[in-house]
């Protein structure tokens, strides 16, 4: 934390610190009898009040004083979103220590390593996990107890974990006497791994005061534009970074929270968003082609469904399009990163774009967008001089912003800063008005004669093709080129198309020699524990392909 120049003329103001119990004493102070409604992992719904989240979540910080955690001590949770997550988003870091929200889709083994990594005190875990944490407990050399997020009627008869407790029973057994505490806002406040793709996973360690900025700015119009008035109902996890920050903002601005629980399948999604007003939602492509897939089978429309939040991995303009013209819901593209808190661009039309003709509205939108205010980025190239922002020269994407880490948790990667900006790993052009729009990963460039080409640009030609459902394109060897794009295709079930169609498709949409050497179809594409099509696992897979030119 840099120390900066004090003036001999301070403000007058109060020094508050901003803290995250701030947010659950807000809505429970101005939007007590605004509903959270959970699907459970029991099958049944679940509904309360903000108030009664507050009343829980002290009793639970009791709970947690009562087993000796105490300020900056690390606390696992492994769990889908749902009511008791959320109450200990707010009993962890609300009473000083740090909640760590860890991926249950990982490796067990290397759900051991982050839980010792972090030195997780205690963790708790839904009712789905059991099995997982029998398989990985043993290994866990800090944590003291285990506790089961369910009533006292599920709890095993017989088990492995050692010293296993009920969180209803933790609930039961203590007061909500209790005042949050006052500190200071830099303090550690939670803790996020990144997904590991290459290498161990590092962790990202937010602060309250990142935390609370970035849940202002997150809220803004421009941004997720959440109010009062919406019902939210986040599907990116609460496990992936704090669910893109829903469970502070959401709260912040006293929306109706509707929580989706383990049922991610397009009919569960969808009855849910009908039967609870669903108005704002937020997620990763690949579970919204699930519910586009179950509305068109079933020829239904959103009744109450307006607006929805799309990143983690590029928005494909096809998804775009469904989404705005068929079902009249408005697609913000948003990019962001673990380590970005994860908030760092939102695409939203500014007035001197509403006289623009359709496509190029469009165009503007499948862009990532424009830096939420406290975010700042640019391109530089390989040796670190900016480039310009012209729309067409791209560049490594850094940023920096008060909710961009830093270090990574204990120091892992060491120095990760380049002059104060945080590098991204991301390719990116940024347009005259400032709307960015990333080209690929830089490890997923394909480096064709020297220059590279974009794969998500090949990516969304494909998915614009009525025959396929998704589609992933890599470099692959190439004697003359060094490599050339081959694209791996999932195909529409009941739809055909060939290789040479599909070749041809990208005739006019894109310069000839971006165009992929060659086609493969697969019957699925591997996915990892965020939602996000592993291209790594891809690249290997087709490590030895031989292309018909080479
Ligand atoms: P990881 O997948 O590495 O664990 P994150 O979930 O933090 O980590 O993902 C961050 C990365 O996801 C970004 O650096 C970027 O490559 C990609 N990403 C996120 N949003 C978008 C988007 N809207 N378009 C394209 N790529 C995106």
């Amino acid at each position: 934390m840099s120390n900066y120049p004090k003036s001999p003329l301070m403000g007058q103001m109060m020094s508050q610190p901003l803290l995250i119990s701030s947010i659950i004493q807000h809505a429970d102070r101005y939007f007590g009898d605004n509903e959270i409604v959970s699907r459970r992992v029991e099958g049944d719904i679940h509904r309360y009040t903000y108030r009664d989240c507050h009343t829980r979540s002290r009793k639970m910080a009791n709970a947690l004083q009562k087993f000796g955690v105490k300020m900056g001590d690390r606390v696992g949770t492994l769990a889908w979103n749902g009511y008791r997550h959320l109450e200990l988003y707010y009993a962890i870091s609300g009473s000083g220590a740090v909640l760590h929200t860890i991926n249950p889709r990982l490796h067990p083994e290397q759900i051991a390593y982050i839980v010792n990594h972090a030195e997780d005190q205690y963790l708790f875990f839904d009712l789905t996990f059991i099995p997982l944490v029998e398989a990985f407990a043993a290994h866990c050399k800090t944590v003291k107890g285990f506790i089961l997020m369910a009533d006292r009627d599920r709890m095993p008869a017989e088990t492995k974990i050692p010293n296993l407790q009920c969180y209803e029973d933790l609930i039961e057994a203590n007061s909500a006497d209790y005042e949050w505490p006052v500190f200071d806002e830099n303090s550690a406040s939670s803790l996020c791994y990144t997904s590991g793709t290459t290498g161990n996973p590092k962790g990202a360690l937010y602060s309250h005061r990142s935390t609370l900025l970035h849940s202002y700015a997150s809220t803004m119009p421009d941004a997720l534009n959440v109010s009062s008035r919406d019902a939210v109902l986040p599907v990116v996890p609460m496990f992936h970074v704090n669910a893109w920050g829903l469970p502070y903002s959401v709260p912040l601005t006293g929306a109706k929270m509707v929580f989706p629980g383990p049922s991610l399948d397009g009919k569960s999604v969808y009855e849910l968003f009908e039967q609870e007003k669903v108005t704002f939602s937020a997620g990763v492509p690949t579970v919204w082609l699930g519910l586009l897939t179950y509305v068109a089978q079933n020829n239904l429309t959103f009744s109450t469904f307006k607006r929805t939040v799309i990143g983690g991995s590029a928005c494909p303009p096809a998804m775009m399009k469904t989404f705005r013209h068929q079902y009249g819901v408005e697609v913000v593209h948003a990019w962001g990163m673990t380590e970005m808190s994860p908030l760092g661009t939102a695409c939203t039309l500014q007035s001197h774009h509403q006289s623009l003709p359709e496509d190029e509205k469009q165009a503007v939108l499948e862009k990532q967008g424009h830096a939420i205010f406290g975010v700042d980025m640019k391109i530089v190239d390989d040796q670190g001089k900016e480039l310009s922002w012209d729309g067409e020269t791209y560049g490594n994407l850094l940023v920096k912003g008060p909710w961009i880490i830093e270090r990574y948790f204990k120091g892992e990667g060491g120095e990760v800063l380049q002059d104060g900006w945080f590098p991204t790993g991301d390719v990116a052009t940024i347009s005259p008005d400032g709307y960015m729009q990333i080209t690929d990963r830089s490890k997923d460039v394909i480096k064709s004669g020297g220059e590279w080409i974009g794969s998500i640009d090949l990516e969304n030609i494909a998915m614009a093709h009525p025959a396929v459902q998704q589609a992933a394109c890599i470099g692959v060897f190439h004697p003359k080129w060094d490599e050339r794009p081959l694209l791996v295709v999932v195909k529409k079930p009941g739809a055909d198309v060939t290789k040479e169609e599909l070749i041809k498709y990208y005739d006019g949409k894109i310069a000839k020699w971006w165009t992929p050497d060659d086609v493969t179809f697969v019957d699925a594409l591997p996915i990892g524990a965020t939602g996000k099509v592993l291209k790594n696992k891809i690249r290997e897979q087709f490590k030895e392909y031989k292309l018909p030119t080479a």
